[in-house]
């Protein structure tokens, strides 16, 4: 087995102990003891003087199969199965240059999460440790695609489920399939009340039924929830990990400290929409709505953190306005600026908090004898500024399961036919336009 020695360096374990200095093994993928190992007999000697190694980020909230679509109806109407796969394929290694080892795809289009994720496994191309869902599940009242999503049958990322048998059936059928996680839509867009934001589109039987069905083939389930009543009724159901989780009360509070289910706010494509959407021609009315979001839900967040419930980092990378490779480390700056996480607090819920409770089974996320060796050297000290991991060029070495990435950019793509929605114009062109 190959034994790899990194010797010299500032280590954060990633459980948010202070870096210390030391010596670091790997033998085979995983981390070992270095004092019962003679680093004379190592294959590989590192001198990381004046680098720091950490866990390598996991991103529990990164759509790997969307390709960065600007709208609903490219994502829902101009994906192709096949192509998403390759594409998905090379959109992965975005990832790892920007120190992501470890992700959690809560949904995909077709079935290109299994499949990707099993490639991965496999060593047929080369990423981060992932784990996935299948196709979200919807009731007909729908998700956020309002009326692009069908009365029934599967669309895109979303399956539409009606029934108590349709969902025991669904759930099974994806478990079958080989999903690590099953995710639902417990909140939607209403076109009659879009001033109330997302409304409950599941009863609390239903999501029940979900999570006792998936829960009895040993799968865990977790929820899209932007409300109270909808994070309270997760919770109740017995889900295992809430995304957003915004818009909490008191009393829901209570619910989600006493079951210590994990929250992953995923408040960087709010972030980057509210600060750089003007910059990308974003919509100027969901800058208000997405800004207002963190705003209002900061206080109940750090609530939760201080009766100590898990807060996880997940970007939702894979749209136009979080790209791969380009927005991971954000989450972990917003912890910090808007949920008074120290540095150390916010690089342990992007490393060893997500490797505890978003499904890796402690085994990756923590620098520890026995764990995996999903590793990054990074330039300075992000125990002292979490910011650092914004520049890639910092980022020096990548280990997933003690095997360095390949780091080399990928090769920029041309314009691929009817991938993108493409526009007539810009503008209508009225009889007015055409004179000067
Ligand atoms: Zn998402």
């Amino acid at each position: 087995m190959r034994h790899t020695i990194i010797k010299n360096c500032k280590i954060i374990d990633g459980l948010g102990n202070p870096a210390y200095k030391g010596t670091v093994s790997i033998l085979g993928d995983k981390i070992v003891d270095h004092k019962n190992l003679d680093s004379g007999n190592a294959d590989v000697v590192i001198d990381a003087t004046g680098l720091t190694l950490m866990p390598g980020l996991i991103d529990v909230h990164c759509h790997s199969t969307f390709d960065e679509p600007s709208s609903n109806d490219e994502l829902f109407f101009h994906r192709r199965e096949g192509l998403a796969a390759i594409i998905a394929s090379q959109n992965v290694k975005k990832l790892l240059q920007a120190g992501v080892t470890g992700f959690v795809d809560p949904d995909g289009i077709f079935d290109v999460t299994i499949d990707l994720r099993d490639a991965i496994d496999s060593n047929v191309i080369q990423g981060p440790r992932m784990l996935c869902g299948g196709n979200a599940l919807l009731t007909s009242v729908g998700g956020t695609a309002g009326r692009l999503i069908p009365d029934r049958g599967l669309r895109g990322y979303a399956k539409i489920v009606s029934t108590p048998e349709e969902i025991k059936t669904e759930v099974r059928r994806q478990i079958k399939n080989g999903v690590d996680w099953i995710k639902v839509h417990v909140t939607g867009l209403l076109p009659r009340q879009k001033g109330k934001g997302e409304v409950q589109a599941w009863s609390l039987e239903e999501l029940k039924l979900v999570c006792d069905t998936a829960h009895e083939l040993g799968v865990p389930v977790m929820g899209h929830c932007r409300n109270a009543q909808s994070i309270k009724d997760s919770v109740e159901a017995g889900m295992d990990m809430l995304l957003h989780a915004t818009f909490m009360d008191e009393e829901t509070l209570e619910k989600v400290v006493e079951k210590n289910v994990p929250l992953v706010p995923s408040f960087t494509f709010q972030a980057n929409l509210a600060d750089f959407g003007h910059r990308v021609g974003a919509n100027e009315n969901l800058k208000e709505i997405f800004r207002k979001e963190i705003e209002e839900s900061a206080s109940m967040l750090k609530k939760a953190k201080k009766a100590g419930v898990p807060i996880l980092c997940g970007s939702e990378s894979g749209f136009s306005l979080t790209p791969y490779g380009e927005w991971h480390y954000r989450e972990l700056e917003i912890f910090v600026s808007e949920l008074g996480f120290s540095n150390l607090d916010a690089i342990a819920a992007a490393t060893g908090m997500c490797g505890i409770h978003a499904g890796f089974h402690g085994e990756t996320g923590i620098i520890a004898d026995g764990k995996f060796a999903d590793l990054i050297l990074v330039e300075g000290d992000p125990s002292q500024d979490v910011t650092i991991l914004k520049d890639k060029s910092n980022i020096k070495t990548v280990f997933v399961g003690g095997k360095s990435a390949d780091l080399t950019p990928n090769p920029e793509r041309n314009q691929i036919t009817g991938w993108r929605v493409s526009q007539y114009s810009s503008k209508t062109l009225t009889q007015e336009a055409t004179s000067d």
